[in-house]
């Protein structure tokens, strides 16, 4: 069902031979310019239209009035609620630690640069909901901006058939829980749209994040620049590093457990242990038979994304995982810790067996929104970081600029841009204590 790929004795870069989903983002921007563009032109009635032409239903306003959050929270199962309350309680206060306070540089004698942190003004968060709904990612979403300073947030989900053509009742359960009461009912590219473009119903936002499929990431490559983006979250990948002190049973209903999200998502395992890659191969057949979604966890395993690769020893396993750069990496070894050491590239890190990838899925403190694909190599999960702008304030006195003033002009000029160095002299022009330019 799994693929295998034996990298031992390979010296070869591992990266064109890995297992990686296909995400082809440049296809899809050409399915979603003429979404954008109807958004654009005709604001709410064309995110009508579209929302029935892709969900199936016929939305009579996009944005989610506030009885309806009011009564999902008050409808919640008081189990989920205090789920939600603990995942809450655990990512504030991990994302709470996040938070940047301003430096100050003493840079010169009467010379200083600050570095300020801004929160985003607005941002439009993104909640996936087509084939599985994410309450958890509200929480992953909307934590870290409230704890950057955001101070408008809005929340979008696709609306959902088989709930009256209303956005999913636990995701909006679980805006109202953590106070948001701006929500929409529109998914895919053409909320991202509506974020960037702004509508009648819902004023522009400054950044949109939050993971999605094919059309909402490449919406959000569409807007990028226009809008600030996170990265561009696509299926849930899993790499699990493990070596034969692994349990077969554990990384089995790992790999199964990403792959649950759907038929894309990949679940890779490196080891250097044949019989645990036998064991392990073994213990899917049996678990994926039993598992509710075992059709499309099967679809997923055995797609080109997914694989179990041999490798000599735990040091090209290493090479490989930071080659393959994981969204989520967990390392099932001896003395995993110093293991853990040597990754580079990964979006979050699970360190030993009582440490699953779905624990932070949910509830270990940590986010969820994580960069797939391999751009965990350039790019970081959602944080609180993510919301906030650096703003340099920058202030000099007069002896301070005189100290300095000959090396601008002088660089002005080495870069033919002597109005540059006019500025500076235009401050001493008959000031006795003037400054010498060579
Ligand atoms: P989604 O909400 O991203 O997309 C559903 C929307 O896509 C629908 O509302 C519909 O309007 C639009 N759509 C459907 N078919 C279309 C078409 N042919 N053309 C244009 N638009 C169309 O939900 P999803 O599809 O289930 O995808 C969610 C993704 O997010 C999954 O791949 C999942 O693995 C991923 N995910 C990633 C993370 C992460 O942190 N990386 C977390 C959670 C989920």
């Amino acid at each position: 069902m799994i693929s295998r790929i034996d990298l031992r004795g390979s010296l070869d870069d591992p990266r064109d031979l890995l297992p990686r989903a296909e995400f082809d983002v440049a296809a899809a921007l050409e399915k979603v310019r003429p979404i954008a563009e109807d958004v654009h032109h005709r604001g709410v009635a064309a995110l009508i239209e579209i929302t029935e032409r892709f969900d199936g239903v016929r939305l009579e306003s996009t944005r989610v009035p506030a009885e309806q959050l009011a009564e999902a929270l008050a409808e919640l199962d008081p189990k989920v609620r205090a789920a939600l309350e603990e995942s809450i309680r655990r990512a504030r206060a991990v994302h709470a630690d996040q938070r940047r306070t301003g430096h100050t540089t003493q840079v010169v004698p009467g010379g200083t640069v600050t570095q300020r942190w801004v929160p985003v003004d607005r941002v439009g968060l993104y909640v996936p909901g087509g084939l599985a709904v994410y309450p958890s990612s509200v929480v992953m979403n909307v934590v870290p901006a409230q704890e950057a300073g955001v101070r408008g947030i809005a929340v979008t989900s696709p609306p959902q058939k088989e709930f009256g053509g209303r956005v999913h009742p636990t995701i909006l359960a679980a805006c109202a829980l953590l106070g948001v009461d701006e929500v929409y009912s529109v998914g895919g590219a053409q909320a991202v749209a509506m974020f960037a473009l702004g509508t009648e119903e819902c004023a522009p936002v400054n950044m949109v994040t939050g993971p999605g499929n094919i059309y909402v990431a490449a919406a959000k490559r569409l807007f990028a620049g226009r809008i600030g983006i996170d990265s561009e979250a696509g299926p849930t990948e899993i790499a699990v590093l493990a070596d034969d002190s692994a349990l077969p049973s554990d990384v089995a209903a790992d790999l199964i457990s990403q792959a649950e999200h759907g038929p894309t998502s990949g679940s890779v395992l490196v080891t250097d242990s044949v019989a645990l890659a036998d064991a392990v191969e073994a213990e899917l057949a049996v678990q994926v038979a039993k598992t509710k979604h075992s059709e499309r966890v099967a679809e997923a395993l055995g797609g080109r994304q997914s694989g179990i690769i041999l490798v000599d020893d735990l040091e090209q396993g290493l090479a490989v995982v930071n080659a393959y750069a994981a969204e989520h990496l967990e390392i099932q070894t001896r003395d995993a810790h110093a293991v853990a050491a040597g990754v580079r590239n990964a979006g979050a890190i699970f360190i030993g067996r009582w440490t699953p990838v779905s624990l932070g899925d949910y509830a270990a403190g940590s986010n969820h929104v994580l960069p797939t694909g391999g751009c965990a190599c350039h790019s970081s999960g959602l944080s609180v970081q993510t919301f906030l702008r650096g703003v340099q304030v920058v202030e000099y006195d007069r002896d301070a600029l005189a100290d300095v003033a000959a090396h601008v002009v002088n660089l002005a000029n080495a870069e033919d841009l002597p109005g540059h160095g006019d500025a500076i002299k235009a401050r001493f022009v008959g000031d006795e204590r003037n400054w010498h330019s060579d």
